[in-house]
């Protein structure tokens, strides 16, 4: 008896097992039996891979800092860059299928949301405007001053009040223009009554930094004083400490110095700077005592 699908009926099973038995089989090889294939969904569009959700600027919360911070290491290291997910700082995207970026072009759709940005309500309450940062975008050199005070509040740009002028003057006795650097700070906001950034607004406006450095991509970096060098490399060392020396940031040089601010009181400090710049020139290549 079978079946209607063909197989055989349980009784003639019994029956065919009560035979086997008889000419003495006791036992039969086991047979695996392939697993029943699970239904797999179609998808009915293309398939979309969802990005890391952006922080709000307008979001009063606190980044967390420790994600965001380039790794600071020994000077002879040289730490990953803190690249976001699948991007690679200032390589065109042509290859992943997405549309080429400058670095100008990502350094502007950033000014844009620091410009919103609320994150020190004080601050943000009591600015003018915001100070993103000027130069070149793919720039070979960096400085990072400390935060804007009223000139750069008022003019939107840091370095232009009278340390700005000192500092464009150690700019040419270096052999180079402004716009050849890329110059920003720690805050872009400037401090009621200039006084120094406290450690939660550096750490607020430490993400704009960390892609500033990420999208210009320099070779050296100049911190010019203690809050830009402690705070960038996280360190609590004195400048006096931090300098003719060269710490490693991300893919950066960096080296410490005195503020212009500071050679302004302390002018036979910029004998000190005036080394350091020596000290940093000829690690690049240039000698700046030739043709003096
Ligand atoms: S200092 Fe930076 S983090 Fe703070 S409000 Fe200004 S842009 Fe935002």
């Amino acid at each position: 008896m079978a079946n209607h699908d063909g197989s055989p009926s349980p009784r003639a099973l019994r029956q065919y097992l009560q035979d086997l038995e008889r000419a003495g089989v006791t036992t039969l090889p086991r047979i695996e039996l392939p697993e029943k294939p699970v239904a797999q969904p179609v998808s009915e569009g293309p398939i979309t891979v969802a990005r890391p959700a952006e922080p709000s600027p307008e979001s009063p919360t606190t980044p967390n800092v420790a994600d965001q911070s380039i790794e600071v290491t020994a000077q002879s290291q040289q730490p990953a860059l803190p690249a976001h997910a699948g991007e690679t700082p200032n390589q065109p995207l042509q290859d992943q299928g997405e549309v080429t970026t400058s670095a100008e072009e990502r350094l502007a759709a950033l000014a844009d949301r620091v410009a919103a940005c609320t994150r020190c309500e004080l601050l943000a309450e009591a600015r003018t405007q915001t100070v993103f940062g000027v130069g070149d975008p793919n720039a070979n050199l960096m400085f990072i001053g400390e935060a804007p005070g009223a000139d750069e509040d008022r003019l939107g740009e840091p370095f232009v009040g009278r340390a700005g002028q000192l500092l464009d003057r150690i700019i040419v006795a270096c052999k180079m223009t402004r716009e050849e650097i890329y110059i920003c700070n720690i805050l872009r906001c400037r401090p009621p009554g200039n006084r120094n950034p406290s450690q939660q607004e550096a750490d607020n406006c430490r993400e704009y930094l960390n892609e500033q450095i990420q999208i210009v991509n320099p070779e050296y970096i100049v911190c010019w004083g203690t809050v830009a060098a402690q705070n960038l490399l996280g360190m609590n060392r004195p400048i006096g400490k931090m300098r003719k020396q060269f710490f490693q940031f991300g893919t950066a040089r960096v080296l410490c110095t005195y503020h212009p601010s500071y050679l302004l009181r302390n002018p036979s400090a910029k004998k000190d700077v005036w080394d350091d710049m020596k000290f940093l020139f000829a690690e690049m290549g240039v000698n700046l005592e030739e043709n003096r």
